[in-house]
Order: structure tokens, then sequence, then C-alpha cells
């Protein structure tokens, strides 16, 4: 392994990195391609070693290509789904900041309610950011042009979600089929045709209609990424599911607040739930909020040892009670400008889903209460993380602050 100082890759989709004599370790890290053909060397690229469900890095794979250090440094390299774009990107010689500009533009999707995942999916769907076989040949990559669901046509996103005979036949089962097509007659892109949507169907039918959209996305995945084909009525059925479930968590968590108890949640993919007894720790500082409105601190614990990072949130009203709290964890580790990061962001997506609008975050990593305040311009996962931050909280949230709070120790 070459450690080389200045550029780096920062994993995106992660399709166009090579695997060998490339930055894309942490800290510019390379893997040595001595030893290997000049058919590998061209053509094996980081996302092999991806699983594509969760994420994160193919324990299997990684151990069985590589030796003990090398694995150790692939597995510490984390990954974030907030950054898109696979870039090669610069360390300043000076502060030691990624730099170059980003946009921060937000969606909201109405009064809509749906699962982070899918809000995520909208949201990357609405700027073309879908990594369709059209974008990909379109960035270069050596990929069929085929349709993962029908295999027929030409995959590009306004295709497979809408034009696609298997998303044609989803639609009819959800009985959208006419809204979609009439639709479809006056808008061409993707985003047009979902905003269009957004403001032709109801709140609950627009709902059912995301979810759907982002089980056929699912559906293509699968037919992709694992050879698994199935049928129209299993994607929709998928959607149903997952829409039943998640407005009866949401049922439950209304409950659940207005008694006042403190909930521990159930982490996210990639996330386990730990456990409540250091919930209350007393590292978690905390101020007051303002009459009316509730206070959510954010801390993050490193652990080189076991390779993660871990998260406190918690919750509190003006009198100080409790009102939620929850810990949880991530792994790999990563630089603790990122996982505080990670943290705030986390804690906004909870609240989120907690359907809780008057919150205000007080943290105290400088760093990123900075940025996020009046940051701008920094190409690195850092950057997109809390673009990620200020977009969630600009649609979620009307007046949530985020706050620098000193520790005392
Ligand atoms: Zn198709």
């Amino acid at each position: 392994m070459i450690v080389r100082s200045g550029a780096r890759w920062k994993i995106g989709n992660n399709i166009n990195i090579p695997m060998f004599e490339a930055p894309w370790l942490r800290n510019g890290g390379v893997i040595s391609g001595v030893g290997q053909s000049s058919d590998v060397l061209q053509n094996v690229r980081v996302h092999s070693l991806i699983d594509q469900n969760t994420n994160g890095w193919n324990y299997n794979m990684v151990n069985y290509y590589f030796d003990y250090d090398t694995v150790q440094e692939i597995i510490r390299t984390p990954i974030f789904h907030q950054v898109e774009e696979d870039a090669l990107i610069w360390k300043a010689e000076k502060n030691g900041h990624y730099s170059v500009k980003r946009q921060a533009v937000g969606i909201a999707f109405g009064d809509s309610k749906v699962p982070l995942k899918v809000n995520n999916f909208l949201w990357r769907v609405c700027r073309d950011c879908l990594p369709t076989q059209a974008r990909l040949l379109d960035k270069g990559v050596n990929c069929t042009y085929l349709c993962g669901l029908c295999e027929e046509c030409y995959e590009d996103t306004t295709h497979v979600l809408f034009d696609c005979p298997k998303a044609r036949n989803v639609w009819l089962n959800c009985s959208m089929v006419d809204k979609v097509s009439s639709v479809m007659l006056n808008h061409n892109t993707a985003a047009e045709i979902i905003l269009a949507l957004l403001k032709e169907l109801t709140k609950e039918k627009f709902e059912q209609f995301a979810m759907n959209l982002w089980s056929l996305w699912k559906s293509r995945n699968l037919r992709i990424w694992q050879n698994i084909s199935e049928t129209c009525q299993a994607i929709s059925a998928r959607a149903q599911q997952m829409l039943v479930e998640w407005r009866e968590a949401n049922m439950r968590k209304q409950k659940c607040s207005a008694a006042g108890h403190m909930v521990v949640q159930q982490a996210d993919v990639n996330m386990h739930y730990v456990g409540a007894s250091s919930l209350l720790s007393s590292h978690i500082k905390w101020t007051k909020p303002q009459q009316g409105k509730l206070k959510c601190n954010i801390d993050a614990a490193f652990s080189e040892d076991l390779n993660h990072v871990g998260f406190g949130l918690c919750i509190r009203d003006a009198a100080g009670n409790f009102r939620k709290a929850k810990m949880m964890w991530s792994n790999p580790i990563c630089r603790p400008e990122i996982g505080e990061a990670l943290g705030l962001l986390y804690a906004i997506q909870w609240v989120y889903e907690l359907q809780l609008t008057n919150v205000d975050f007080e943290m105290d990593a400088k760093l990123v209460v900075d940025y996020f305040n009046k940051g701008s311009n920094n190409v690195s996962e850092f950057g997109a993380i809390l673009e990620d931050c200020k977009r969630c909280r600009n649609v979620y949230f009307e007046n949530s602050k985020v706050e620098f709070k000193e520790t005392s120790e």
C-alpha cells in the first residue's frame, strides 16, 4: 500500500474508480497493482467490492482478495450515500480543506410523508442523479444500454420509471396509469413528471406513488446486481407493504409522543441499536431551548478498535425533561469532523421521522456548526454530508437552528 499526498478519490456511486493504482483509500492511500495483469488494472473497479444493498463494503469479498493490512485500510474507508459523483479531489496545502462549488437546492414533497430512503430517492430522481445505463454510458462507463427491467429499450430515467412496460404494469396495478400517462403528455423529464403528479395527486396517493417508484428502481437494481427477476405484482406488493408499515409506525410514534415517554428508536440499515444505558451520559451538554421549543443535542464518539462511530442524540423540552433519546452507531470509523457532520444529519433525519417541527440542534463541533451556518464550496465528503444536512433542514423544518455549545470539560 502506498500513501500519496494531495489528490484522492471521493467515492460516490462507485462506478468508475479503478481498484488498483488509484488513491481511493482513506487519506489518499493506493493499492499497488504490481503483479496484476493489465486487464485487471484497466477493468476492475472499486464498486465491485461494495454491497449494493447496504452501500457498505462486502466483507467477504474484501477479505477474499486482500491481505490483512489492506483489508484494514479498505474497511476503514467510509462510503457515504450523500456523495453522488465519484470525483478526484485535492487537499489544499494551507487549511487542509478540500474545495469546489456545490449547490444546495431544496424540494419539499408537499405534505406527503415518506420514509427517508424514499425521500432521498425522489430527490435523486429530481436532480437527475439516478445511475441509469444512459447516464453511465454518458460518463464513459463501459456498460449495456438496455433497461434492467424489460431488457429491450434504452434505459434512461423516464423510461425505467414510467415508459417501461414493467413500469406501466406497476402503474396499472395501483390504478395510476391514467394519471401518469396524461402527465407524460405534457412533461418529458422524470423530475417534471414527478412534480406534476405532486400537484395532481392527493397526499395519500402521492405517498403510494412514491413507494411504487422506489420499489421499481429497487427491482431494477435487484435484476442488475443480483440477477433476481421480479413480477410486477411483487413490485407493487413491496410498495404496498412498505406504505402500510410506514403509516403504522407513524401512528405508533404519534401515540408515544403524546404519552411523553422516552422512546429508543430502532436504527436504520447499517446502523445498530445499542441500548439505552449510556443515553443520559453526562458528556451530552445542554442549554435550555426557547420557550415552546425543543432542543436536540448531538454527540459523536469514535472507536478505532471497534471501527465505528457512536452517536448519542437526545431531545429535551424547555423544562429540561427528556422527550426522546437515541443511540446508534455506524461503521467504518471516519475522520472526526465527518463523524460529527453525520451526527447532525442523523439527528435532523430522526427529528423529521418523529414528525417534530419545533426543534433546535446543538452540538460541540464548531467546524460543523460553522460550515452549516455559513460554509460553502467544500467538495469533500464533509461538504456533501453538510449540504445534505442543509437541504434536509430547509426542506423539513422552517425555523430550526443549529448552534454551537462549548463543552465545559
Ligand atoms: Zn424497460
